[in-house]
């Protein structure tokens, strides 16, 4: 195929109405659980292999190979998902990922996001009001809680390092204090600011893994002691292993008492600020300087989608504070459309517009019904869990996490580990189920994250019972 024909809009019309229809007849299967595997498992290796020879047959038509991608795919939208904390995506958010595809509009600059821009404004400014803060803040969308951790940080590294490291490089010895509990991203963006492993310091979590909110003081001194500076505090919203909630209203307090910044990481849980029924587990989260919200976890969107909304906007704007010229002429002024200049990526994804329409068609209602369908399905996990004796709660979740472990017949405490780890290689091998695996305190449970809001308290006992099932041909 040529260029004139690669590009040709007949082309395109026949091909996508195709995938239109083929992704229709999916997501019906997948949901009506209509084919029996939710992830065709094989091994790294005979994957590879599969695609070098699928290459290797030469030029083939996008239908086949849209096909063969999706039948390859773990299936999100099938209520056996309840893996790791993606969200199957609602289909008019993906048609506007399609959308957003074509049109490719950068975003860095205004010209290049005339649409995105706005959208992006206004949904910032949603989240800074669910959030509690006032029309002093102010937001952005990049790419992925990670990227958004880190630019957190860079800002309260701008705000609160006593020299300006963005200007002179790094002098003195920064650090950060965190639960053990957070997500890896904080530890490594901390490592890229160059702080190394004494600028983490870790805060012990009590037996529900939340922070220890009354050991800051005590390790706060210990670093100042040690000649480190302290810039902030960040609180877990909730943790990714179990899905706990740092106390918010402790932690704020104490940056306050003693200037430091505080961030949230709500990448996963900050989705309950839609929530009448489930915000209190973030109450306090008005006290931060910065939160993070991701927009494909609980919240439906395609990853990736992030928010991070400042309480001050103003600091948002000396994250980095370099000089581009080219980019933008007026390099001081802080103008909410020029998104660039507060995100780390120049060009990016037009992810505003994937939210924007799931707010426009469906209204704001659609993120709080998510949320509660979510959360309260965890709920009804947890008390079939409560009633059966072969299992074992590692805590009663708080958000839609939930980890457990098999402790029934045939089984003994010195091998629980090897035997709920081997019960999840056969779980993943078999495809009918996706859950996955963590260890607490040198406990492994099975951990499912309830993403998918058609799962049901039937798959919830199915799943339980092919546990019970392979656990019982191990024995
Ligand atoms: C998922 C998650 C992250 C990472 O976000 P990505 O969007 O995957 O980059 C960070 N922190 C927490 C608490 C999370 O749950």
């Amino acid at each position: 195929m040529n260029l004139q024909q690669a590009y040709s809009a007949e082309t395109f019309r026949q091909d996508a109405h195709k995938l239109v229809d083929t992704l229709a007849d999916y997501l019906h299967a997948a949901q009506s659980q209509q084919f029996e595997t939710v992830i065709p498992y094989r091994l790294p290796e005979d994957n590879l292999r599969f695609w070098q020879e699928d290459l290797q047959q030469g030029i083939g038509d996008s239908t086949a190979l849209f096909e063969e991608i999706i039948c390859q795919s773990n299936h999100l939208h099938h209520p056996h998902y309840m893996g790791h904390q993606v969200s199957p995506p609602l289909p008019i958010a993906a048609l506007a990922g399609l959308l957003t595809g074509m049109l490719n509009n950068g975003m860095a600059v205004y010209e290049m996001g005339l649409v995105s821009n706005p959208l992006e404004r206004i949904l910032s400014d949603l989240l800074a009001e669910k959030i509690g803060f006032t029309s002093q803040s102010s937001g952005l969308l990049t790419s992925g809680g990670t990227l958004a951790n880190l630019t957190a940080l860079l800002s309260a590294r701008a705000a609160k390092a006593p020299t300006d490291v963005w200007e002179d490089g790094t002098a003195g010895r920064l650090a950060v204090m965190v639960s053990e509990e957070a997500h890896y991203c904080i530890d490594r963006a901390a490592r890229i600011m160059g702080m190394g492993s004494e600028g983490i310091i870790k805060i012990p979590t009590n037996a529900r893994f939340q922070m220890r909110t009354e050991l800051l003081e005590v390790h706060y001194q210990r670093a100042k002691e040690a000649g480190l500076t302290v810039i902030a505090v960040i609180g877990s919203a909730c943790s990714t292993s179990t899905g706990s909630y740092d106390d918010l209203i402790s932690i704020g307090d104490f940056c306050q008492q003693h200037n430091l910044w505080f961030h949230v990481d709500g990448a996963h849980g900050g989705a309950v600020v839609f929530s009448e029924k489930y915000k209190s587990l973030v109450k306090g989260i008005e006290l931060a300087d910065s939160v993070v919200i991701d927009w494909h976890k609980m919240l439906m969107t395609p990853a990736l989608a992030t928010a991070l909304i400042f309480k001050n906007g103003e600091d948002s704007f000396q994250t980095f504070h370099q000089k581009a010229q080219y980019l933008w002429a007026n390099q001081g002024s802080h103008e909410w459309f020029n998104s660039g200049k507060r995100t780390f990526e120049c060009t990016k994804l037009m992810m505003s517009v994937k939210i924007y329409s799931i707010l426009k068609t469906c209204g704001e209602g659609i993120f709080a019904e998510n949320v509660n369908t979510l959360h309260d399905l965890a709920k009804a996990f947890v008390e079939i869990l409560n009633v059966n004796s072969a299992f074992e709660l590692a805590i009663e979740p708080q958000s839609n996490i939930v980890c457990f472990r098999y402790v029934g017949e045939g089984s003994s405490s010195e091998n629980y580990n090897t035997l709920n780890a081997t019960i999840r290689q056969r779980l993943l091998e078999e495809g009918k189920f996706y859950i996955v695996q963590t260890t607490l305190r040198e406990k492994l449970y099975l951990r499912v994250s309830l993403m998918n809001p058609l799962t049901t308290v039937r798959d919830l006992r199915a799943l339980l019972e092919e546990v019970e099932k392979i656990a019982k041909e191990m024995g």
